[in-house]
């Protein structure tokens, strides 16, 4: 066997072990593997062309322990670790013509009719960004990274590296082998994130303003004035107590979303929990003349945890009254399915409308942005009812009708058919 050929394969097999102990958890260095692996790809085959090039054996190739049970040739073990990657990869000559692929390439230039191979890289792609990068790589033969949006379909971005490749003595890069990282889904995360934060120190930032305002005008001479200082200071309370409510929201959905809330289910007696809310919360209807209807038989049950399913139904029916039409009603009922137990609570407010409802369970997500700040919402009411509704291998929806109300749904597995207990 050649120097070379000892070469490509010792590379292989290092590679092969880097990429099953890496490419599941680190993408920088299954980016370093990978590459590893195809530079080794990438020479095995070239100097499988080379025609002064000794045949390989399988015996002279493959080492005992990868071929003890089956006879593996490195080229099949190659393509079976190429095609297993979920990273696509592309190998293309100095011309810029595609001279290997794996599948998870051929998926993402999925709209090229027949293989890749043999193609111009222009014939797969118009983003100049990826044309650029591989034109770097092989002429200025130098390792470069950037990120590419692709839309076929769906939008997904890509975190593509490339570098060139070369052989012993040639200065000039042959190839170039580029790695496609599919990071749509970190960059999702990224947005959520962002997006959160921003939320949050907007949601703090109003009532801390008003808080600051009504100090400094206390400071300034209000405080002797009997007449307005109380409602300043009223003022200032309800402002701390809106950013009291909004940590509260905000560190139980963190708790329930990092899985440190547990649930207990258990089977519920519904009319008591719907019985506890409704005292509670009768005097906010009473200042609204909403009316509540609780038509829940008095033996329904339903399996759950019943401290977390008064979290839900009381976040639920403190927003059909908050959201009811001065004089509306709120009606509750329970109904038993053969897999599972639906609570609903409709209420006979403005309704939502169609291009909100896919929305509403979104955190900070409000319709009426000053109407849910100035009845005292933190617009996180809603994510904790979907989450614990989750929680529970249930689900939480809404139906409404614009104009008429709304109903939103809680529906809870049955017993049967579940495990005791459970973690969020
Ligand atoms: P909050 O009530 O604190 O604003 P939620 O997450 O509970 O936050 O609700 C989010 C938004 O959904 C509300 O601001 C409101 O716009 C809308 N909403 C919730 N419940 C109802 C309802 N019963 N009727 C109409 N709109 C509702």
């Amino acid at each position: 066997m050649s120097g070379r050929r000892i070469v490509a394969l010792l590379l292989c097999l290092v590679s092969l072990a880097a990429l099953a102990a890496v490419a599941w958890w680190n993408p920088l260095a299954a980016l370093f593997a990978t590459c590893a692996a195809l530079v080794a790809a990438g020479l095995t085959r070239l100097l499988a062309s080379n025609k002064t090039a000794q045949q390989p054996t399988a015996a002279a190739t493959v080492p005992e322990s990868l071929n003890k049970n089956d006879a593996v040739s490195p080229s099949a073990l190659l393509d079976a670790t190429m095609n297993s990657m979920r990273e696509g990869v592309l190998i293309v000559d100095s011309e810029m013509r595609v001279i290997s692929s794996n599948s998870a390439a051929r998926n993402i230039f999925a709209g090229v009719e027949g293989k890749l191979e043999e193609r111009r890289l222009t014939e797969l792609t118009r983003n100049p960004a990826i044309h650029d990068v591989f034109r770097a790589a092989l002429e200025e033969g130098e390792r470069a990274e950037v990120k590419v949006e692709m839309r076929r379909g769906d939008r997904r971005i890509f975190d593509l590296g490339v570098a060139p490749l070369r052989f012993a003595g040639a200065g000039r890069a042959r190839g170039a082998i580029g790695v496609f990282f599919d990071i749509t889904q970190l960059e999702r995360l990224e947005r959520v994130r962002q997006e959160f934060l921003s939320n949050v120190s907007h949601e703090l930032r109003t009532p801390l303003t008003a808080i600051i305002a009504f100090v400094e005008t206390l400071e300034d001479g209000a405080m002797e004035d009997a007449e307005h200082n109380r409602r300043f200071l009223n003022v200032i309370r309800k402002n701390a107590e809106r950013m009291h409510n909004l940590i509260d929201d905000i560190l139980e959905l963190s708790s329930i979303e990092a899985g440190i809330v547990t649930v207990e289910p258990r089977a519920v007696r519904l009319a008591s929990v719907i019985e506890d809310i409704t005292t509670a919360l009768a005097s906010r209807a009473a200042e609204r003349r909403v009316t509540l209807h609780n038509e829940i038989e008095n033996g329904a049950q339903v399996y759950a945890d019943a401290r977390r399913l008064e979290q839900m139904l009381t976040n639920l029916l403190d927003n059909a009254i908050k959201f009811n039409r001065e004089g509306g009603r709120v009606t509750i009922r329970h109904e038993a399915n053969a897999g599972s137990d639906r609570i609903s609570i409709t209420d006979t407010g403005d309704g939502i409308s169609p291009e909100h409802i896919e929305r509403i369970f979104e955190r900070f997500y409000r319709i009426d942005r000053a109407r849910s700040r100035e009845m005292g919402g933190t617009g996180l009411g809603l994510a904790i009812v979907k989450h614990l509704a989750r929680a529970h291998d249930g689900e939480a929806t809404v139906q409404s009708t614009p104009g008429e109300g709304s109903t939103f749904i809680i529906e809870l597995p049955k017993a049967d058919g579940r495990s005791e207990g459970g973690c969020l």
